[in-house]
């Protein structure tokens, strides 16, 4: 394994934290250690994106209802580009269930 640094995001006193090997050093409380393990063994995150709205030249901003693994963004916004959706729709409205059997939602996150 190689040494790696990161900024801790759990709260603002941003921690630098650095993981050599098994030995993980910089965090100053457990959220930051857990933090550091989940970021190096299983990074996630958060995916914002938009879907075209049919017979319109609007579209409807998007987000996971989850976060998902971080190796997955590419393959999660292929599918949110492949879909396009009616109005009327509402605010948390699924537009993609279960996407790539990850477990997650795509959620309209505004009204049309
Ligand atoms: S290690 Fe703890 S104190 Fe430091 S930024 Fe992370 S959560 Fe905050």
């Amino acid at each position: 394994m190689s040494k790696k640094k990161l900024i801790c995001i759990v709260c603002p006193n941003g921690c630098e934290i650095e993981i050599d090997g098994d030995k993980i050093s910089g965090y100053t409380c457990k959220r930051g250690l857990d933090y550091a393990k989940s970021e190096f063994l299983n990074p996630v995150r958060s995916l914002s994106s938009t879907v075209k709205i049919a017979d319109s030249d609007l579209v409807c901003p998007v987000k996971t209802s989850k976060p998902i693994p971080k190796g997955k963004m590419f393959e999660v916004i292929k599918e949110i580009n492949k879909v396009s959706i009616k109005k009327p729709i509402k605010y948390h409205q699924i537009i993609i269930k279960n996407v790539l059997n990850l477990g997650v939602d795509i959620i309209a996150t505004k009204e049309f």
